[in-house]
């Protein structure tokens, strides 16, 4: 679960997140959309912690990771944030590394199982995403599609229990799209936990149980996908689902 209270967030003078508060339930799909510049990726990024935010509170699992603008202590904020997986419009692959290599670093780095559980691990999620048969290809030879679907299963190799994706399809020409959305909609019928930054509304509307529309620093409006994309309440969310239809 996700708890976010009066989540604020400035760059020097600018406020990028104000006030936000929300909370996802386990198993919960949330799908994020707004305009460019409205907060999505600060916030995704303030979640795992690779923003500081300015005040409010952020607990996860039921830890507090910030409680009204105070930091936890560093073991515990890697004990939260090690529980939690992004991925990225960039696939941020290892490139001088194997697909294999890739998935299996974190964990070996972290010396917690053998070897051969972790492989067992990395091979299983291969086949999940449908690349067993590129365990030791290089990032460079794989298409767009493939490389994201390999960002997923090293994500997955953690075993969190949250995943968060920002624009996991925007880089990709829109024929490789289909197969990334795929795995995101298999882990979605798993109950995985997750936040979705995503401009393929129509996959937004397929997979979220519930959408944000982000607009100027706050969640201007939230709701089931039928209520968002069929009978918005708000004059902005009309234009802006105008605007990208
Ligand atoms: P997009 O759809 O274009 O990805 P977004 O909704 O993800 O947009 P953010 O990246 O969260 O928006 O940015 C929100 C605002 O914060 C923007 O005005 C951006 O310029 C500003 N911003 C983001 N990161 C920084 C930073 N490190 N320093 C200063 N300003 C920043
Ligand atoms: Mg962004």
């Amino acid at each position: 679960s996700i708890e976010v209270k009066q989540l604020k967030k400035s760059f020097g003078t600018l406020d990028v997140l104000k006030q936000v508060s929300f909370d996802v339930a386990p198993g919960e799909v949330i799908a994020v959309i707004g305009p460019s510049g409205s907060g999505k990726s600060t916030m995704l990024r303030s979640l795992i912690h690779l923003e500081d935010i300015t005040g409010g509170t952020i607990r996860i699992q039921n830890q507090s990771l910030v409680d009204d603008g105070r930091y936890a202590g560093a073991a515990e904020i890697r004990k939260i944030t090690d529980r939690m997986g992004m991925v990225f419009q960039h696939f941020n692959l290892f490139p001088h590394l194997t697909v294999l290599a890739n998935l299996e670093l974190a964990p070996k780095t972290l010396k917690k199982e053998s070897a051969r559980a972790i492989r067992t691990r990395s091979m299983e999620l291969l086949a999940k995403v449908g690349l067993s048969d590129k365990a030791d290809a290089y990032p460079a030879n794989l298409s767009g599609g493939q490389k994201q679907r390999v960002a997923i299963a090293r994500a997955l190799m953690m075993q969190p229990d949250i995943l968060l994706f920002d624009e996991p399809t925007s880089a990709l020409d829109p024929e490789l799209t289909g197969e990334v959305l795929r795995v995101i909609k298999q882990l979605a019928q798993e109950n995985m936990t997750m936040m979705i930054v995503t401009h393929e509304m129509s996959f937004a509307r397929d997979v979220a149980d519930r959408v944000f529309f982000m607009d100027n620093g706050e969640i201007a409006e939230e709701g089931p996908p039928e209520q968002i994309f069929g009978a918005p309440k708000l004059a902005r969310t009309q234009t802006f689902l105008q605007r990208v239809d």
